[in-house]
C-alpha cells in the first residue's frame, strides 16, 4: 500500500465549502453600514457591558466550566430548569457539538432546501451524509422533511424563523413534524431568531423539549442581544441530550466576559423589547418600501429580509450588491443558499435602512 506523503483529512472533509460569513468593509469606502450579519442596532444592554466590565478583574483564572451563572440566569428568566441547560461558544458551537454527539459515517442529517449553511457543514464534518427536503414558497415543509427520514436518519436541523428566508413554521406544524419522527431521531429546532416571533409559539417549542426525549432547542445571543463578538450559545434540551454533549464539548467553551454579560442581558427584558419594537417597525417599513421598488421580498418574522431582484440586465441581485457596496451598505449575498438573485439584508439603524431603500431607488430606476 502506497501511504500518503502529507496528512490527509478524513473523507468528506474537503467536500466542505467553508462559512463565508457577511463582509464587513468595502474597498475604498470609509463609512459603511454592515447589514449582512443580523446583528441588531441598538448594541447590547448596557448592563451587559457593566457586568463584563466588572468580570474582567481575573483573567488569570479559568472560567466556571459549567457557566453556571449563565445557565441559572437563563433558567430564571425562561422558566427552565438549569440542569436541562448546556451553555456554548455561539450556537454554531452547539450544532457542530450535537452533530458530532449524534451523527457519524452512514448515518444522514436531514435539513430543508433554504436551511441554515452550517447544518451541511456538520453533517459533512461529522462523517455523515447530507440529504436536503425540498421546500413550499421558501419555507420548510414538513411533509417533505418526513418523506426524506430513512432508518439512517438521525438528526433533522430545522430553523424556525430559517435564514436567509426568514419563513417561520407554527407551532402545530412543528408538532406534526416532531409526531412524524421516530423516536430515535433527534429534532433540533434552531431558535436563533425566536425572540423575534411576537406569537407566543416559542413557549410551545419549549413544551415540545419538556415533552419528549427527541427535540432540542438552540439559542443565541447573537442577535437581539447583541452580543455576536461574544459567542454565546445556549440550548434546552432532555437531560439524556445534556448529558451526551457534555461528555464532547470543550471543557472551558464559554469564557468570564461572556458568562456574565450574558446573565445580565438576558435579565434586562426592557431591552429585549426596544430591541423587538424597532425590528417591528423598520421591518414592515423597508418591506413595504422595498415592494413599491418592484423588488420581491420575502415574507419574514426575524430581524432580516431576503429580498429578490428581477432578472433583467443590469438589475441583477450582483449589480445591485455593487451598487449598493459603492455606498456604504452592505448587504449579504445568498448564492451559496441557492438563491442567486437575492441578497439578504439586517433590518438596520432608521439612517441605514433609508438609504438602502434611496439607494436601491436608483439602482432601479438606473440613476447612477
Ligand atoms: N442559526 C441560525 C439560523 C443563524 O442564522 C445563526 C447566525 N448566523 C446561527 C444559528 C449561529 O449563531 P451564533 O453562532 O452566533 O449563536
Amino acid at each position: 500500500m502506497t501511504l500518503p506523503v502529507r496528512p490527509q483529512p478524513r473523507p468528506g472533509i474537503l467536500d466542505i465549502a467553508a462559512y463565508v460569513p457577511g463582509r464587513e468593509s468595502v474597498p475604498g469606502v470609509s463609512r459603511v453600514w454592515k447589514l449582512s450579519s443580523n446583528e441588531t442596532p441598538l448594541g447590547p444592554s448596557p448592563a451587559a457591558l457593566e457586568a463584563m466590565r466588572a468580570a474582567a478583574g481575573h483573567l488569570e483564572l479559568y472560567p466556571d466550566g459549567a457557566a453556571t451563572k449563565l445557565r441559572e440566569a437563563i433558567a430564571e428568566v425562561h422558566g427552565l430548569n438549569p440542569a436541562n441547560i448546556l451553555c456554548a461558544n455561539g450556537s454554531d458551537e452547539l450544532l457542530g457539538l450535537l452533530a458530532h454527539t449524534y451523527l457519524g459515517p452512514g448515518d444522514e442529517g436531514l435539513y430543508s432546501q433554504h436551511g441554515f449553511l452550517v447544518y451541511r457543514i456538520q453533517i459533512l464534518a461529522a462523517g455523515a451524509t447530507p440529504v436536503v427536503a425540498r421546500e413550499t414558497d421558501e419555507r420548510a415543509d414538513v411533509d417533505a422533511l418526513l418523506a426524506a427520514v430513512s432508518e439512517r436518519t438521525r438528526v433533522v436541523f430545522l430553523a424556525n424563523p430559517n435564514n436567509p428566508t426568514g419563513t417561520y413554521l407554527p407551532v402545530e406544524e412543528v408538532r406534526r413534524l416532531r409526531a412524524g419522527l421516530p423516536g430515535h431521531v433527534l429534532l433540533v429546532l434552531d431558535a436563533a431568531y425566536a425572540e423575534y416571533v411576537r406569537r407566543n409559539d416559542y413557549e410551545a417549542g419549549i413544551e415540545l423539549v419538556s415533552g419528549g426525549e427527541n427535540v432540542v432547542m438552540t439559542r443565541t445571543f447573537s442577535k437581539i442581544y447583541g452580543l455576536a463578538g461574544l459567542r454565546i450559545g445556549w440550548m434546552y434540551a432532555p437531560a439524556h441530550v445534556v448529558d451526551a454533549v457534555n461528555r464532547v464539548r470543550g471543557p472551558f467553551n464559554v469564557n468570564t466576559l461572556a458568562i456574565a454579560a450574558g446573565a445580565a442581558a438576558v435579565r434586562d427584558r426592557a431591552h429585549v423589547e426596544r430591541a423587538v419594537a424597532h425590528n417591528e417597525t423598520w421591518r414592515a417599513w423597508l418591506t413595504q418600501e422595498l415592494t413599491a421598488l418592484g423588488l420581491r421580498v420575502t415574507p419574514s418574522i426575524g430581524n432580516f429580509l431576503l429580498v429578490h431582484f428581477p432578472e433583467n440586465a443590469g438589475r441583477t441581485a450582483q449589480d445591485a450588491d455593487a451598487f449598493l457596496a459603492a455606498r456604504g451598505f452592505v448587504l449579504r449575498r445568498v448564492a451559496a443558499y441557492g438563491f442567486a438573485n437575492a441578497l439578504r439584508m439586517t433590518v438596520g439603524p432608521e439612517e441605514a435602512n433609508r438609504g438602502v431603500v434611496a439607494a436601491l431607488a436608483d439602482f432601479m430606476s438606473g440613476r447612477d
